[in-house]
């Protein structure tokens, strides 16, 4: 079982459901062709995607077009149903930063097919994340510079102050229709700039008072047959 592990204290949590949210940047909504949403589009990984710094994304055979998507990730700490936005932020334990890998030509294909987006989104190491850090460490989680490097190449650089839906919306919007257990992730989003990786690729995610985050990406081939 993965855990979310803590800088410095020791402290973690089994990983619970990975909430994320589609197109909660307006530059990122506008790069993909679609609408600025009115309410959160919402997606789930399995907690089997989650990775930690210095492991390796491995893109199915199933997939050609592995993308980057570099985002804020909020860890739940205390159980949460229905909890009222002025509350949200007690039930948030703290932040790390982490990467939504999405196989984009499988995403596109759905997309068009108006099925799922469960395969693109949610293959096993699809989600990596960094250590995380207390909610107490961060004076303003709505004020953190964001970026990623593709070995060594800068590709994604916003910042949270960006994101359409905030913290503390998401909570209790997310609330409302799922119990929000410790150990639960919610990742906020990408800003612009995604982009394909390629087998030996070096990932380097960063939050400005959060972390950071280096990860490889390797294709994994095909299975042979016997
Ligand atoms: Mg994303």
């Amino acid at each position: 079982m993965s855990r979310i592990l803590f800088k410095g204290s020791g402290k973690s949590f089994p990983v619970g459901k990975i909430l994320c949210l589609g197109r909660n940047y307006v530059a990122h909504a506008k790069e993909m062709g679609a609408d600025i949403p009115n309410l959160p589009v919402v997606f789930l990984k399995p907690a089997t995607a989650l990775i930690h710094g210095s492991e390796n994304v491995i893109i199915p055979p199933i997939s050609s077009e592995g993308h980057h998507e570099v985002e804020m990730v909020v860890v739940i700490g205390q159980q949460a149903k229905n909890v009222r936005q002025e509350e949200a932020y007690s039930h948030v334990s703290g932040y790390a930063v982490g990467l939504d890998m999405t196989l984009r030509d499988i995403q596109a294909e759905a997309k068009k097919k108006g099925l799922p987006w469960t395969i693109a989104k949610g293959f096993d190491t699809s989600a990596p994340i960094s250590y995380a850090v207390e909610r107490s460490n961060v004076s303003n989680p709505h004020q953190l510079q964001l970026s990623l490097k593709v070995n060594g190449d800068l590709r994604q650089e916003s910042n949270t102050s960006n994101m359409i839906f905030k913290i503390d919306f998401l909570v209790s919007y997310l609330s409302s229709i799922f119990t929000l257990e410790p150990g639960d992730l919610i990742f906020t989003g990408t800003p612009e700039g995604i982009g394909p990786v390629r087998s030996g690729d070096v990932l380097e995610a960063e939050l400005e008072a959060v972390g950071s985050l280096r990860v490889g990406v390797i294709n994994q081939p095909t299975f042979a047959s016997s």
